[in-house]
């Protein structure tokens, strides 16, 4: 039995209604631990145990870190989470609830990440936010279930932050006879590093995250993304942080979900019939989900944004 569940797949009739097209929505947000990661993670966490692996060690203080804690605790082996001093009081809740060890070091990631790395000892292991062959693969599920379920969009719109959702898609579709529906990656436009990345040409690394969409915030996309999204037919959108949170109020009030606003900058184009969406009739969007915010929150984004 995997650690992730099948998510019910529907068709919005109000996203269907604003983009002008058939929204498939995948509602990932219903998984344990509130997002897309616990696929790859659970899947990842499952392995590495099978190769002898006695406790795993994340220094993500977002939704990876919580799939780490929550795969960790159904599989009856310990968890370490190192974050930086930097995170919410309700982060380190949510991991905590899930029974991992919280730490907290350091002022940024960086260091957080440094001294989850230099815990690691032989029998653990360590999980990666996004770049890990194994999590590409759980993450596919996503796409199988898709197919299991008689479904073939033309296009899938999904939100990229280090690119893991985005690896594990493109492997969905390849092994499913999929590879040429085109993906739509959208990220928010203070956390564009694949967008800047594609226009430069190169793998580039931003100087800083700028925006609301924390769950997007990776400075840099994996080298594997990066060489999808030269290679395969992968096209980047950028949203702004104000109609990535417009996004989530409207898919709040719309289907009573609550998601982050790395899972707005998905709905945004849709809702706001963005362009890069015509001439597609069936469009299937990754509700990626996200524990990090609360309603209040949304509006106090807005209130700033
Ligand atoms: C991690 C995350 C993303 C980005 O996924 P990547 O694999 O890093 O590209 C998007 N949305 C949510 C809610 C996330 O937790």
């Amino acid at each position: 039995m995997p650690l992730h569940i099948q998510t019910p797949l529907l068709t919005s009739q109000p996203l269907s209604l604003a983009a002008g097209a058939s929204v498939l929505l995948k509602l990932d947000a219903l998984q344990p631990a509130g997002s897309f990661k616990i696929r790859g993670i659970g899947y990842a966490c499952e392995e590495y145990a099978r190769r002898g692996k006695r406790r795993f060690i994340s220094s993500s203080g977002g939704n990876a870190g919580i799939a780490v804690a929550y795969a960790a605790r159904r599989l009856g082996l310990p968890a370490i989470v190192i974050v930086p001093q930097t995170t919410t009081q309700r982060a380190k809740d949510l991991i905590a609830l899930e029974g991992a060890e919280v730490i907290v070091h350091g002022a940024t990631w960086q260091e957080a990440n440094g001294k989850a790395l230099s815990l690691v000892g032989e029998t653990d292991a360590f999980i990666h936010p996004f770049d890990d062959p194994l999590l590409w693969t759980g993450h596919a599920t996503v796409i199988d279930e898709i197919v299991a379920a008689g479904e073939e969009p033309d296009a899938v719109v999904l939100s990229v932050g280090g690119g893991g959702l985005l690896c594990g898609v493109h492997e969905g579709l390849r092994r499913n006879g999929l590879a040429h529906v085109p993906i739509i990656a959208v990220e928010t436009e203070g956390a564009a590093s694949l967008a800047q990345s594609v226009k430069a040409g190169r793998r580039i690394e931003l100087d800083a995250i700028r925006s609301v969409a924390t769950s997007l915030g990776a400075k840099q996309v994996s080298e594997q993304a990066f060489a999808l999204a030269m290679t395969a037919d992968i096209r980047p959108v950028t949203v702004t942080d104000h109609a990535a949170v417009t996004a989530c109020k409207r898919f709040l009030d719309d289907h009573r979900v609550l998601v982050e606003p790395a899972c707005g900058a998905s709905l945004a184009p849709v809702y706001d019939h963005a362009a890069v969406l015509n001439g597609f009739s069936k469009v299937l969007v990754i509700v990626c989900g996200g524990v990090g915010v609360t309603a209040f929150q949304l509006d106090q984004f807005l209130a700033a944004a």
